[in-house]
């Protein structure tokens, strides 16, 4: 789950991170009255979750109150990489002298969690990795000490010549470090990281996503959550209680259990097809759940054909089979269907669906293929009927 650069901004505070005060404002006339307030210049920043604001026009500087209004007025509404602007945040406007980069990442190859930190900072960390990596220093972390008081000044000082600002440098990382590990994140952090002309070392910027897995004990930061930008099928199968990322692909699949999702995806892709989404609907057979899945899946327009790929072990077949049976009653799908159900109570389940004609199998191999060819079926009939739609309507609508 991402967070608005506000919002970690006051996690940020809240660790004693030096970062500049800020108000977040949602009209035009809020963001002036609160640039009248600070008395000062101000920047007013956008709030969306991408990066890369500055460079599309979302953060600008704003002399006094009627151009902070202004500034503001342009940006609220403003289209940033998809994402509509609706709230800005107002901040007094630091004089920069340098700008750092500083992140807590993930390190999946390190299997575990790394600082990257440089010099090269304010501009896209991607393009620096890209061009010149030798500008980024890295150092990972050992989860049994975490971040050790030398290792932080040594970190400091890979970005400050002045021990004053290589020490404030090394309590900021301190800080950024008991972020990530106590507030669950996958990612914090600070670009630009910037010294002013005193000399103050300041977090100018704040990025933190926190591992979703341990929302439920982060509930606090749970609470600011905000939808916009996501998937809404996956917001709504999270409500649900299942697992869905959403693909590019055709083929919609329903599996029970991740391992056996993944090995469906595979064997699709392996007989030359392209799954729809990774979808696992757990161990039971409740109906509900079924039903969600095909709602999920029905919604997104690129799926031909769906794929239902159910191992029973403890889950039984035949329960199974009466679930789908119930939902596609309700919902009667205009997609086809290919079934496979294995395990216990397989040919109970078999029998369920062929008395309602619905056609299954035991075989893995044998379902993904079925999928795959129906998937084309109806995409090459979709076509015919659209070539034949254009030369009814005589070819007007060209
Ligand atoms: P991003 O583009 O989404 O990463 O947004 P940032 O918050 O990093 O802002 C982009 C750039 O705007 C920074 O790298 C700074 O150069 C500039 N900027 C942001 N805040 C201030 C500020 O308070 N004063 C000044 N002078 N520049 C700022
Ligand atoms: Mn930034």
């Amino acid at each position: 789950m991402k967070l608005h650069e506000y919002q970690a901004k006051d996690v940020f505070r809240s660790f004693g991170i030096p970062v500049p005060p800020g108000r977040v404002a949602t009209t035009a006339g809020e963001a002036g009255e609160i640039a009248r307030e600070y008395g000062r210049p101000v920047v007013v920043k956008a709030q969306v979750h991408v990066g890369g604001r500055g460079k599309a026009g979302g953060v600008k500087l704003a002399q006094d109150p009627a151009e902070a209004r202004a500034r503001a007025q342009a940006i609220l509404g403003m289209d940033i990489k998809g994402l509509t602007v609706r709230r800005v945040l107002v901040t007094p406007a630091e004089e920069i002298a340098s700008e750092a980069y500083a992140a807590v990442i993930l390190d999946r190859a390190a299997r575990c969690a790394t600082f990257m930190v440089s010099r090269a900072g304010g501009v896209d960390i991607e393009q620096v990795a890209a061009e010149t990596p030798e500008l980024i220093v890295r150092l990972s972390v050992d989860p049994r000490y975490g971040l050790l008081e030398h290792q932080a000044l040594g970190l400091g000082l890979a970005l400050y010549d002045d021990l004053r600002q290589a020490r404030a440098a090394a309590g900021i990382f301190g800080a950024l470090w008991r972020v990530f590990l106590e507030r669950d994140a996958s990612l914090a952090e600070i670009n630009p990281l910037v010294t002013t002309p005193a000399g103050d070392v300041v977090a100018l910027d704040a990025k933190l996503v926190i591992d979703d897995n341990a929302l439920f004990r982060q509930r606090e930061l749970e609470a600011l959550h905000d939808p916009e930008g996501e998937e809404p099928a996956e917001l709504q199968a999270r409500a649900a209680g299942l697992s869905y990322v959403k693909l590019e692909g055709s083929i919609g699949c329903i599996v029970n259990g991740a391992g056996l999702a993944m090995a469906t995806m595979d064997l699709i892709q392996y007989y030359g097809g392209d799954p729809a989404n990774f979808l696992d609907i757990g161990g039971s057979s409740n109906p509900d759940k079924v039903l969600n899945a095909m709602r999920i899946l029905l919604g997104d327009p690129h799926v031909e054909a769906v794929l239902f790929n159910i191992f029973g072990g403890i889950t039984r077949c035949d329960d199974v089979a009466n679930g789908l049976v119930a939902a596609l009653d309700q919902i009667k799908p205009d997609v086809p269907i290919a079934i496979r159900l294995t395990g216990t109570n397989e040919e109970e389940a078999l029998e369920i669906l062929r008395a309602v004609g619905l056609p299954a199998t035991s075989s893995m191999d044998e379902v993904v293929q079925r999928a795959i060819e129906l998937a084309r079926e109806r995409t090459s009939a979709a076509g015919r009927q659209a070539v034949a739609g254009r030369q009814a309507g005589g070819g007007s609508s060209r």
